[in-house]
């Protein structure tokens, strides 16, 4: 990535055009579309190395698509499962049946794998396109000038930018310097996470999200013969062992032939947010990604929706060095909109997971006779693959 001095209009010296604040997979997808465009370029993160955990399991057909300029679709499409359906089920019955394979795209499935993947594959491309990740470095205050930035870190450095992008995830410090509200709330149940290795009961390339009576768990394939196993529940273990996930498949996971977990490779417990950046720029500062937006995971959405904005932001910032700066605007009006959709829908899934026990029949069979209309399955399937945001 060029790191080349560059000057303002008024000539104030600044270091880098754009500054990026985090290397999650928004900030790769930033850093590696602008280092593609020789936009010169400074990424920082507070954490030493890259999280190894899975979180995200999910990319969908959309993401892919747009991904295919920067040249990482075609890499990450081979390190992954072709989930071609999603299902919701009551136990072993089908309520919901979701085929992609007839969607129109190149890529008619959900591409399963790990975070930890997906965020290795862009690191990958932005160092061949010349770009690298400043590492450990937090940013701990900015200010913003007429015409510039400046970023002062943890180890006392500084760093002068025409444009700052705050991609630091939920817990924003880009995002609380420049006072943007984060709006929304928390949900009061907590989910248990854990990817595992399964014996039976389950395919490897469905997605299933079961609502039944004691409760929802999703069941999802991963690389290497694992699954991604998702719960909510009252109150979760730190870390849920094996016996824990078996309890959880047994009472609610299907019933004609048991799914055994064979072992655990990771586990984790979350609670879940839902809310929105009132505004995503403030003068030469943007943001994108969790910085911006946090919803349940149901849907899988979340970084999806970061690794989308980071695209258009590229092009927005790559418009406002030439000197239109409405660009920007342009890109909060286009990419709010689609978080609130995204909230929204992940809301509805969530309070549907979560419905009361005796409610939980009634829910099943309204989804039922739902289902049976294909307007409304192939809606869900624009939606879940994100192709209806194209
Ligand atoms: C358990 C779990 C399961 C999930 N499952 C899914 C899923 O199935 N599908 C899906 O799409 N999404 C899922 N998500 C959400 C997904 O992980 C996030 O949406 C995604 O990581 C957001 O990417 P990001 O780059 O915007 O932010 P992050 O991944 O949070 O990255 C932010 C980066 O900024 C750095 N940073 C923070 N503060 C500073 C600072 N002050 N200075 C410098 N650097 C800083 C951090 O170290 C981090 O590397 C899940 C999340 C969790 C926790």
């Amino acid at each position: 990535m060029p790191q080349t001095s560059t000057s303002s209009p008024s000539n104030t010296p600044v270091d880098t055009d754009v500054l990026i604040v985090g290397a999650g997979p928004t900030g790769l997808t930033l850093g590696a579309a602008l280092a593609r465009r020789g936009i010169a370029t400074t990424l920082v993160d507070r954490l030493a190395a890259g999280v190894n955990t899975s979180r995200a399991a999910v990319v969908h057909a959309r993401t892919l698509e747009a991904l295919e300029p920067l040249g990482v679709a075609e890499r990450l499409d081979r390190l992954g499962v072709h989930a071609k359906r999603f299902t919701i089920r009551d136990r072993d019955r089908v309520l919901v049946p979701i085929d992609f394979t007839s969607l129109p795209t190149r890529y008619p499935y959900t591409l399963m794998v790990s975070q930890a993947v997906t965020e290795g594959v862009l690191l990958e491309r932005l160092t061949e396109l010349g770009g690298r990740v400043l590492r450990p470095r937090s940013l701990v205050a900015l200010t913003q000038a007429a015409d510039h930035v400046e970023a002062q870190f943890d180890d006392g450095s500084r760093c002068r930018a025409r444009f700052l992008v705050g991609a630091d995830g939920m817990h924003s410090r880009v995002r609380e310097a420049s006072g943007i509200a984060f709006t929304g709330d928390s949900y009061g149940e907590s989910f248990v996470l854990a990817d595992v290795h399964l014996s039976g009961g389950v395919p490897h390339d469905e997605v299933i999200l079961y609502f039944s009576p004691a409760g929802m768990v999703v069941v999802a394939p991963l690389p290497d013969h694992a699954h991604r196993i998702v719960a909510t529940v009252d109150d979760a273990p730190e870390v849920p062992d094996a016996a824990y996930v078996q309890a959880l498949l047994d009472a609610r996971g299907p019933e004609r032939e048991r799914a055994v977990v064979r072992d655990v490779i990771w586990g984790s417990r979350f609670r879940v947010h839902h809310r929105v950046a009132d505004t995503y720029r403030d003068r030469r500062v943007l943001l994108a990604g969790d910085a911006a937006h946090v919803h349940s995971p149901a849907g899988g959405q979340g970084m999806n929706v970061g690794i989308l904005d980071a695209l258009h932001l590229s092009n927005a910032l790559i418009q406002a060095l030439a000197g239109d700066t409405a660009a920007l605007d342009a890109y909060g009006q286009a990419r709010r909109p689609v978080a609130q959709q995204v909230v929204a829908l992940a809301h509805r899934l969530t309070r549907m997971a979560t419905v009361r026990p005796r409610l939980r029949g009634l829910r099943n069979m309204l989804l039922g006779l739902a289902s049976k209309l294909p307007p409304l399955r192939r809606q869900l399937a624009w939606r879940l693959s994100g192709l209806v945001y194209r």
